[in-house]
């Protein structure tokens, strides 16, 4: 999927609707659509890259992954679940799940976790 045709990519320029929970120049956050705990919130690099590997091919890699998790670490105080616990994931490729091929954390919390994950 190109930058054009992108759902995040259309979300970041406000062309689709979402819930934003925090935005600064690196990273935009919202509400997952399809929510698996009482807290799911995906926290998204504002430049298209499509997995962690495409990711490390750029020279903001550094940046834009500590952007990412430094966001997802703010919220999870914000949204009160720091304390209780939370789990970060990232879904990469066919394999590991990945619906939307444009990197994104998803910070879940609010419920008790299992491990190992389906
Ligand atoms: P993944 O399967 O890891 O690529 O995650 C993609 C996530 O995006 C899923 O959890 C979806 O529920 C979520 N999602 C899909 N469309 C939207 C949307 N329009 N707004 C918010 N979240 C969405
Ligand atoms: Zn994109």
């Amino acid at each position: 999927m190109n930058k054009e045709g992108c759902l995040f990519c259309r979300i970041i320029r406000g062309d689709v609707p979402a819930t934003r929970v925090h935005e600064d120049e690196q990273v935009l956050a919202i509400r997952d659509i399809n929510p698996q705990a009482p807290v799911h919130v995906l926290v998204i690099p504002k430049d298209h890259v499509a997995t962690i590997g495409d990711s490390l091919e750029t020279v903001n890699a550094p940046n834009r992954l500590f952007a990412l998790f430094h966001a997802a670490g703010k919220l999870a105080v914000e949204l009160g679940i720091q304390r209780s616990g939370y789990r970060v994931v990232v879904n990469s490729g066919a394999e590991g799940g990945q619906t939307v091929d444009h990197l994104h954390l998803h910070l879940l919390g609010g419920r008790q976790m299992v491990w190992p994950p389906g």
